[in-house]
């Protein structure tokens, strides 16, 4: 069988307990699974978390991997990582959380289910997605808004 592997970028997130020590634990996570290498890796910006109750800030990234994991088998993965980390299933939603793992775009791949879409919805409207992107892809095109990451973050800046 040939094995594809298809360019992905992760979006994480910490803000709870050692939030650098979370993100470290996930991504050593992630490169132990055979099918995904990590190829390149964001610094770590500090984000005052919008929406949801009061909490403290984030700790934000973007790192790029390579996977022949299918999409849903991916985001699998990443639920598994979350709960490994010991996030509470039934957290709410934008509330505090030890770490975050969103798939922001799926190599160029545009779909949409109850669980699951990609790229994800509110990636060009983020800051801290957007600004750890454009450090290490500010050339990937956002597959339906068909502009690049450098050029998203820019129009979001000037808002
Ligand atoms: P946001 O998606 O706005 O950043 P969140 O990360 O806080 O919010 P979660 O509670 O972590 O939201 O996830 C809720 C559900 O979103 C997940 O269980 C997952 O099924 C779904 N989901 C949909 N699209 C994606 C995606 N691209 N990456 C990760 N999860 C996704
Ligand atoms: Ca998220
Ligand atoms: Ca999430």
């Amino acid at each position: 069988m040939t094995h594809i592997w298809l360019k992905v970028y992760l979006g994480i997130g910490s803000n709870l307990g050692n939030r650098r020590r979370n993100v470290e634990k996930s991504l050593n996570l992630l490169k132990a699974e055979k099918e995904i290498r990590i190829k390149k890796q964001s610094s770590l910006y500090e984000t005052k978390p919008v929406g949801g109750p009061k909490q403290r800030a984030f700790k934000n990234g973007v790192v790029l991997i390579e996977t022949t994991l299918s999409v849903k088998s991916l985001l699998n993965v990443l639920k598994n990582i979350e709960n490994k980390l010991g996030r509470k299933k039934d957290a709410k939603r934008w509330g505090p959380r030890i770490i975050d793992l969103d798939i922001l775009a799926y190599d160029r791949v545009v779909f949409k289910s109850k669980l699951l879409t990609v790229p994800h919805p509110m990636m060009h409207e983020r800051f801290f997605v957007l600004a750890p992107f454009a450090e290490i892809a500010p050339r990937f095109k956002h597959p339906l808004l068909n502009k690049t990451v450098k050029k998203l973050l820019s129009e979001l800046e000037s808002k």
